[in-house]
């Protein structure tokens, strides 16, 4: 019925019945935090702001098993560990050194707080000389297949330090099949993966290094559900999309497609519009903050990836 007997203000007039009829809530149960763990920063008073990133520092071993703890007491269930390993080399092979940053953080998080759940971020960019999310040929393009041994390999040597879940984040074809595999010849079949599905090459993360030959192009949906279903098929657990806020489209359409728990990663340049914002008094913070990680919820994400996640969750309580 028309207006003017239908007139849904109504349903608006008073807070207590804007909440009764509010479609989605925002939960901290619902976030994870992401930390940077560095190698080496144990004796460097164990943090180092990152530039851009207000409130967010790099961290050694202590500080991220020490932000793993101040989330947990906020309710937030998970945090989504990066490593900064001392030394690169052409193969990245600091990813699966057993001792390596993310292994030790794994372990000392585990050793302290049992309950927070470690998701590893699985890629070897941060560990390569060059940069690159895998293996260099000799004409500098990225070599698919040996990149996804070696991805294997940081899989195990993740799990086995033990990471709750598994999250490759390299785009390489055939990833989460072979890491599936790997997982499970190795005893390690419990062991889900939380797949980075629709990573697109995004301005968003920062002057970062030209991926475009695997990252995807930011104007394709369809391909963003072609990558997902695929991941589906090698066996992902949940699947990923990132960034977030300026792909809501495609966060619904993997939604609507794989029924599976779908994470969105709200990354760090909408973390850092949002900070120089409100710190210019262009727009208040708080407000901003919960209207997106709502949007990215009434998107269709189950699990909202993000720095804005300890704020929030004090904010929610
Ligand atoms: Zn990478």
């Amino acid at each position: 019925m028309p207006f003017p007997q239908t007139r849904l203000r109504r349903l608006r007039a008073t807070p207590v019945l804007r909440d009764l009829v509010r479609e989605t809530r925002l939960d901290p149960g619902d976030f994870v935090l992401p930390l940077f763990v560095e190698e080496g920063l144990d004796g460097r008073g164990g943090r180092v702001p990152i530039h851009a990133m207000p409130g967010v520092d790099r961290l050694s071993i202590a500080g991220a098993v020490a932000e793993a703890g101040e989330a947990h007491a906020l309710g937030i269930p998970a945090v989504l560990l990066f490593g900064i390993p001392a030394d690169k080399d052409e193969e990245g092979s600091g990813a699966w050194d057993d001792e390596g940053a993310v292994q030790l953080a794994t372990r000392a998080i585990k050793d302290a707080h049992p309950d927070v759940l470690v998701i590893a971020d699985l890629c070897l960019c941060e560990y390569t000389s060059h940069g690159h999310c895998g293996l260099l040929r000799a004409d500098g393009s990225v070599d698919n297949d040996a990149s996804v041994e070696l991805l294997a390999r940081t899989a195990l040597s993740q799990a086995h330090a033990g990471a709750d879940l598994i999250a490759p984040s390299d785009m390489m074809d055939g990833r989460v099949g072979a890491i599936r595999a790997a997982l499970d010849e190795d005893g390690l079949g419990d062991t889900p993966i939380l797949a980075y599905s629709a990573k697109f090459a995004s301005a968003f993360y920062g002057p970062f290094r030209d991926r475009r030959g695997y990252q995807m192009d930011p104007a394709n949906g369809d391909e963003a559900l072609r990558e997902a279903l695929l991941d589906v098929q090698e066996g992902a657990d949940m699947v990923m999309v990132k960034p977030a806020l300026p792909y809501l489209d495609v966060v619904r359409r993997v939604k609507d497609a794989t029924r599976l728990p779908v994470a969105a990663y709200n990354v760090s340049g909408e973390y850092a519009m949002v900070k120089a914002a409100a710190a210019a008094g262009y727009l208040d913070e708080r407000a901003a903050v919960l209207e997106a990680l709502t949007s990215i919820r009434r998107a269709g994400a189950d699990i909202v990836i993000t720095y804005h996640a300890k704020d929030a969750a004090r904010w929610l309580q």
